[in-house]
């Protein structure tokens, strides 16, 4: 049975994921989830706990007794959304280097998976809505109407990320950026569980010379024709 209304898009960092998705979404009149969002909050709880990331048990734990809660943005300051961690707004905090450069490793534990998706795809099956992350289309809503999957050379995705950061104020290197970024997506696609890997039925979109709205067109043009 097809899920209806429900919409996929994975892709590696960087590919354009978050903000063609949140465009899409707002077109359609659907509910957002950047799914990245909550692996991210879980790893920000384990560091400020004080946890060691590679302690696979005390990870699993803490992921399984935080809340995360996702709204609409309250502030004017460049974010996409809220993100609450206990109570507390985590929007950016999340971002910070220290979550990027052990996210990927948090999100291979079974446990930590397994909660994740489970609030991920319960709000899925609510429908009217736009999903992204690494293993929407394969594994937390398989089922979806419509599933799409981004891509761009690490060169373009780098340049991209690179740019955002530097117009966030904040002191940035492109080569670092790139190699933290290879390094994420290499762990994200080799790992047991849940990899980061197209669906079958997904369709395939190379971004590399495209505009954000022309993505979402292209998006838009498939989900029109369904
Ligand atoms: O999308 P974003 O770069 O914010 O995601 C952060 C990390 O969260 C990814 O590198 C990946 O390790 C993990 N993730 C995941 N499954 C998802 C979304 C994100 O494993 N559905």
């Amino acid at each position: 049975m097809k899920l209806n209304n429900a919409i996929t898009i994975d892709g590696p960092v960087a590919s354009g994921k978050t903000t063609v998705g949140k465009e899409l979404a707002e077109k359609l009149g659907f509910q957002f989830l950047d799914t990245g969002v909550m692996y991210r909050a879980v790893t920000l709880a384990v560091l400020e706990a004080g946890i060691d990331p590679g302690d696979e048990d005390t990870v699993s734990e803490k992921a399984e007794k935080i809340c995360i809660d996702i709204y609409p943005p309250s502030k004017n300051d460049g974010r996409q959304y809220d993100v609450f961690l206990d109570g507390v707004d985590a929007t950016w905090s999340i971002r910070e280097d220290r979550v990027r450069d052990n996210v990927s490793l948090v999100s291979t534990y079974h446990r930590v998976r397994q909660a994740m998706t489970a609030k991920q795809r319960a709000i899925g099956l609510r429908g009217n809505i736009v999903m992204v992350g690494r293993d929407i289309g394969t594994v937390v809503l398989p089922d979806a109407a419509y599933k799409f999957f981004l891509i761009a050379s690490v060169e373009e995705r780098a340049k991209r990320r690179f740019l955002e950061t530097r117009q966030s104020g904040k002191k940035t290197d492109l080569a670092e950026i790139q190699r933290s970024l290879e390094e994420r997506d290499k762990i994200d696609s080799s790992r047991k569980l849940a990899p980061l890997k197209a669906a079958q039925d997904a369709i395939m979109i190379d971004t590399n010379d495209k505009s954000i709205s022309q993505v979402v067109e292209e998006i838009l043009s498939h989900v029109k024709e369904g």
